[in-house]
């Protein structure tokens, strides 16, 4: 008996599901307790308030909800000793000033020469969070030297229910969805007989039928919401695509197909977290909210289909950098807390997956006009990042925005990391590496989370 019934999109899916689950429930226990007691991984830096949606006026969207509301932290000594600016400019003086690219290069290739003394990891010393790389697939938060962002503990202010919902939200999910529309028409269907989840991969023969399941997605999302050609054409850059057109996207390569499932995946994530963590109004309890789970996830396989694929790419992105989470300074002049972090470290490297088992990156941007390919995919993964500045409702801005970052910085490791040469990998940021695990924490509960519902139906329905 398949447990998750999801045999309308994938065949194998039972395996590939039970493979992932069983995967979870190893590292699960370690993410919990690296994000929730470790200061550094359960506290980020992000600029909530001062980026103004690029795309629309958001007066409108805006949540008054009080479950919208994040507690930043205000005061200096309240932001945990690693995370503090002049903590992290120590070295460099009374006031941290950014390197520059050019430096930046030269501390990689002579780390331990020059003004950061010998024996000292750069992660203590500079920031790189207002630099953008040109392979980064955000954009970087903090765009001013000076600006040092908001400070949030995440524990404090858990991803749930806020409330946040009607026209606003609809059009954020909607201008989301619309940067799939690759404006390039696809030259390499053949490819789409290939799939990263392709051979002995826990997610094999995916192929055809997923781009069945969707093109019939974006078709129902058409129908419910019809297309607003004003959002299309409030998008930046100029590069929205001239129109969408779901059989366009029937016989789409592979890259888009990805994107789509990111983005999908993302948002089923979120989804299954505010079900999960649901306030009754009436009782004014928390608890799990079955038919929300049922209405947005359980009806719709291939949203949960795209949550396991994007958990898989998590895992593969965060084992591919196993090394360098193991390296990693943590510098909090506590050499206690630096220790137990370390350790929290280890023991989830330890536990995660090696090489491309679970998903294979390989197989992306191979074809002869992957470069343009890739660029475009970027660019339209950093107009996704962008969106979230127009979220209306704070709670749901910081997790959109640490969610959309920790994906950003996932690809990132899968196409520009090189794992037999890192010399040349682009830097990755403290906030990204807080991101990255956070990002896959999020989903790992995502899983926990389907798997409670799951019994819960299979108990009220009487299934053995
Ligand atoms: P929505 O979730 O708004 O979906 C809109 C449409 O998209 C649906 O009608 C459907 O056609 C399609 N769709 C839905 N799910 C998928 C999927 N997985 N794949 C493909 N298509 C899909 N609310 C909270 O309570 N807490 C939060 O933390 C929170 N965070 C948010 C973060 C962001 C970035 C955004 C944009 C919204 C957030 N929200 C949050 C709001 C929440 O996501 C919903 O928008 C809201 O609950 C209204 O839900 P809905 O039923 O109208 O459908």
């Amino acid at each position: 008996v398949c447990d998750l019934e999801p045999g309308a999109i994938v065949s194998d899916a039972c395996a590939s599901y039970n493979t992932l689950e069983q995967l979870n429930d190893a590292i699960h226990p370690y993410l919990h307790s690296i994000t929730q007691n470790t200061d550094f991984f359960s506290h980020y830096r992000l600029s909530l308030y001062s980026k103004k949606c690029p795309f629309w006026s958001d007066e409108n969207g805006m949540c008054g909800n009080v479950a919208c509301a994040v507690n930043t932290l205000e005061n200096e000594e309240d932001i945990p000793l690693v995370w503090r600016a002049k903590e992290l400019g120590r070295l460099e003086g009374p006031t941290a000033t950014h390197p520059g690219k050019t430096q930046q290069q030269e501390n990689r290739q002579r780390p331990l020469q020059g003004k950061l003394g010998a024996g000292v990891d750069e992660s203590c010393v500079v920031e790189y969070d207002d630099e953008c790389d040109d392979r980064d697939y955000c954009v970087p938060e903090d765009q001013s030297a000076t600006a040092k962002g908001d400070y949030v503990s995440l524990v404090e202010n858990p991803e749930r229910f806020t409330g946040y919902s009607g026209v606003g939200a609809q059009q954020v999910w909607e201008s989301i969805y619309r940067e799939n529309c690759f404006s390039k028409p696809p030259k390499d269907v053949q490819s789409s007989a290939q799939s990263p989840f392709g051979g002995a991969s826990p997610f094999g023969g995916f192929g055809n039928e997923q781009q069945l399941v969707a093109a019939n997605q974006l078709r129902n999302i058409m129908k419910e919401q019809g297309i607003q050609q004003n959002v299309k054409s409030a998008i930046a850059g100029g590069n929205a695509p001239e129109r969408l057109d779901p059989v366009e996207f029937d016989d789409t390569c592979i890259e888009k197909r990805v994107f789509y499932r990111v983005v999908s995946g993302m948002h089923a994530s979120i989804s299954t977290h505010l079900c999960y963590d649901y306030l009754n109004q009436t009782t004014g309890e928390w608890n799990p909210n079955l038919a929300c789970y049922e209405e947005r996830l359980h009806k719709f396989p291939d949203r949960i289909s795209n949550l396991y694929f994007n958990y898989a790419l998590m895992l593969r992105a965060v084992g591919k950098i196993k090394q360098h989470v193991k390296d990693y300074s943590f510098c909090s002049e506590d050499p206690v807390q630096d220790t137990r972090t370390k350790n929290s470290v280890l023991r989830l490297a330890s536990a995660l997956p090696d090489g491309p088992e679970v998903f294979d990156e390989s197989v992306m941007f191979r074809d002869p006009d992957a470069i343009a390919l890739k660029e475009d995919f970027r660019n339209r993964f950093r107009n996704v990042s962008r969106i979230m500045d127009c979220v209306g409702c704070d709670k749901c801005r910081l997790w959109g925005k640490l969610q959309t970052n920790g994906y950003g910085t996932a690809l990132k490791v899968l196409f520009e990391f090189d794992e037999s040469d890192s010399s040349k990998d682009p830097p990755l940021r403290r906030t990204e590496l807080v991101a990255l695990i956070n990002t896959l924490h999020r989903l790992s509960h995502s899983l926990s989370a389907i798997k409670e519902f799951r019994q819960m139906i299979e108990k009220r329905d009487n299934i053995p």
